[in-house]
C-alpha cells in the first residue's frame, strides 16, 4: 500500500522498523524491492519527485519516443527520394508530439507506481529522505529504520559556472521536454550525448541548431573517426558545429540569448540549452551523518560489489558514478540482489560497458574503442566498414556511418565495437554476446548471419583485419 504524502506522525514518533529501505525509485529501485519483498522483508521505498526516476520521467523514455517523431519527420522530408510523393511539406505539431511523448511517459509511469503499490511487504513512502545516521533514514516528520539501506537517488543536470548564465533563460535537459513550440535558434551547449540527440532532433522538427563545443570534437571518448562522421552527419543536416569554443559566455537579448565564443563571435540564439553533464544528487541525503564516503564530484564510493563505506548501506545506479546508464543502473540491481540474497559474489567489474547514442543514424558501442585499447597497452587488429558497403544500410537509403570490430592482436579476443549505422544500437549486440561468451574472435567471424541485415557484416570485417597496430 502507498501511503499518502500527509500520513499523520509527529516528529517525536518513534523510528518506523523495516528491513530494507530503498531511497530513490531509479531503474534498481522497483526490482530491487520486489526481490526484497519477495523474501519475505518489510521493505520502504522513498520518492521525493515522480516515480521511475530519470529514465521514465525525463531521460530515456521521453527523449527516444521524440526522436522517433524526429525520425519520421525526416523521413517525411526525404519521402521524393523513394518515390513517395506527399501533398506538400510536412508540418510539425509540437503539442501533438509532446502528448505523444507524454502518454508513452506517463503509462511506463503508472505501470511502475501500480507495480509498487501492489507489491507484498513494500510500502511507497512520498518525500525527501535524509539520512539521519548509518541505520535511520528521516522523510518529512517520518523517521525510518533498517540494517540494509540501498540508495538509488541519480542524478540531475549540471549547470557549470558559465559566466552570464545567472542572467538568461536557458534549458537543461529536463526543460527541453516541456518545450511547445519550435525555437527559431536552439545553442546547444555541450557536444556529447544528450546535447546531440536534442540537437539533431530539433533541427528535425524546424529549429536551426548551432552546437557549440570546448573541445576540439565531439563525444571525445569516441574514436577520432567516429566522432568525425558523427560531426559529419550532424552537418548533412545543416546543424552548425562549433568546436574548440573558448571564453562561452551569455548576454541576455530581448529575443533570446547571444553566446559568446572565443574574443568577438557571438552567436544569436532564441534558445539555450546546457548539456554538459550531470551531477549525482548526494548533496541534500545527509550521507555525512551516516558515514557514507563520497568523491570530490559527489558520487558515492562503491566496491565492485557496491558497498559502500558503511556496512549495510549499498549505492546503486549514476549516484556510484560506476555507470551513467539505465542498464547500468539495472544491472547494480542484479548484482546487489544476487549478492545480498542469493549468497553469490557477483562484481560490477566483470560487466562489459555497453550504451548507445540516439542520434539517427544511431550509434551502438561495446567495450574499447581502438584508442583506450592502445592505451591499456594493447596491440590492436580493426576490422572496419563504411555503410556505403552494407547493402542493407543502402537499400534502406541510410547509408552514413560504419562500423568497427578492434580485436586484441595477442590474445585473439574481442575488445570492443562500434557501430554507426541502421539499428547500431541493436546490430552491436552481437559483438556484444559474443564478448560475453568469451574466446576469439573467429567463432563469430564463422557464423552464419542472415542477409540483408547489418549485423551480417559483422563476421566479414572480422575476417579482414588490419595487420596488427
Ligand atoms: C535526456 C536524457 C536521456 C537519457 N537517455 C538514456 C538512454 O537512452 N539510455 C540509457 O541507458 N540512459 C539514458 N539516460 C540516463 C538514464 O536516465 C539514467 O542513467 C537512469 O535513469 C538511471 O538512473 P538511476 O537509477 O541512477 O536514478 P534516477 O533514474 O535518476 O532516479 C533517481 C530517483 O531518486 C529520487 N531521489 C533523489 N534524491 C532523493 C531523496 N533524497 N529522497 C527521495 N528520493 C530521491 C529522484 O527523484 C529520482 O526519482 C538519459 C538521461 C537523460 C537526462
Amino acid at each position: 500500500m502507498a501511503d499518502s504524502p500527509g500520513t499523520p506522525s509527529s516528529a517525536s514518533s518513534p523510528a518506523e522498523a523495516f528491513d530494507a529501505i530503498i531511497i530513490g525509485t531509479g531503474q534498481a529501485s522497483p526490482a530491487l524491492a520486489s526481490r526484497l519483498a519477495s523474501a519475505g522483508m518489510r521493505v520502504a521505498v522513498i520518492e521525493r519527485n515522480l516515480v521511475g526516476g530519470t529514465c521514465v520521467n525525463a531521460g530515456c523514455t521521453p527523449t527516444k519516443a521524440m526522436v522517433a517523431s524526429a525520425y519520421v519527420a525526416r523521413q517525411a522530408q526525404r519521402a521524393a527520394e523513394y518515390g513517395v510523393m506527399l501533398p506538400g511539406p510536412a508540418r510539425i505539431d509540437m503539442a501533438a508530439i509532446r502528448r505523444r511523448t507524454d502518454k508513452i511517459v506517463q503509462s511506463s509511469r503508472t505501470g511502475l507506481e501500480k507495480w509498487l503499490d501492489g507489491m507484498n511487504g513494500c510500502s511507497l513512502v512520498r518525500g525527501h529522505a535524509r539520512f539521519e545516521s548509518a541505520r535511520d533514514v528521516r522523510v518529512g516528520d517520518r523517521l525510518l529504520r533498517a540494517e540494509r539501506i540501498f540508495i538509488n537517488v541519480g542524478g540531475r543536470p549540471l549547470v557549470p559556472d558559465i559566466p552570464g548564465l545567472d542572467q538568461v533563460p536557458y534549458l537543461t535537459s529536463s526543460s527541453m521536454l516541456a518545450l511547445d513550440e519550435v525555437p527559431r535558434h536552439l545553442v546547444v551547449i555541450g557536444g556529447s550525448y544528450i546535447g546531440l540527440e536534442f540537437a539533431q532532433m530539433f533541427r528535425r522538427f524546424g529549429a536551426q541548431v548551432t552546437i557549440v563545443e570546448q573541445g576540439a570534437r565531439l563525444i571525445a571518448r569516441e574514436d577520432e573517426e567516429v566522432s568525425d562522421e558523427i560531426r559529419q552527419i550532424l552537418e548533412n543536416e545543416d546543424i552548425a558545429v562549433r568546436l574548440n569554443a573558448e571564453c562561452i559566455r551569455m548576454h541576455p537579448r530581448p529575443d533570446g540569448v547571444g553566446v559568446g565564443i572565443g574574443r568577438d563571435e557571438v552567436v544569436e540564439g532564441s534558445h539555450v540549452l546546457v548539456a554538459v553533464g550531470r551531477r549525482p544528487n548526494t548533496d541534500d541525503l545527509g550521507l555525512d551523518r551516516a558515514g557514507v564516503e563520497t568523491n570530490d564530484a559527489g558520487y558515492i564510493l562503491v566496491d565492485d560489489q557496491l558497498r559502500t563505506s558503511v556496512e549495510g548501506i549499498w549505492g546503486l545506479g549514476d549516484c556510484n558514478g560506476r555507470g551513467a546508464f539505465t542498464h547500468t543502473a539495472y544491472n547494480d540491481y542484479e548484482i546487489v540482489a544476487a549478492n545480498v540474497l542469493d549468497g553469490e559474489s557477483r562484481s560490477v567489474a566483470d560487466r562489459i560497458m555497453a550504451y548507445a547514442l540516439y542520434i539517427d543514424p544511431p550509434l551502438g558501442r561495446v567495450g574499447m574503442t581502438a584508442a583506450q585499447a592502445r592505451k591499456a597497452g594493447r596491440q590492436v587488429r580493426i576490422g572496419m566498414r563504411p555503410m556505403t558497403r552494407v547493402a542493407r544500410a543502402v537499400e534502406k537509403g541510410e547509408s552514413q556511418g560504419s562500423m568497427r570490430v578492434v580485436v586484441d592482436a595477442q590474445t585473439q579476443e574481442i575488445l570492443g565495437a562500434a557501430i554507426l549505422g541502421p539499428g547500431g544500437d541493436e546490430a552491436v549486440h552481437a559483438v556484444l554476446s559474443a564478448m560475453a561468451a568469451g574466446g576469439s574472435y573467429e567463432r563469430l567471424a564463422r557464423t552464419m548471419a542472415i542477409h540483408p541485415t547489418v549485423s551480417e557484416l559483422i563476421p566479414t570485417i572480422l575476417g579482414e583485419l588490419s595487420p596488427p597496430q
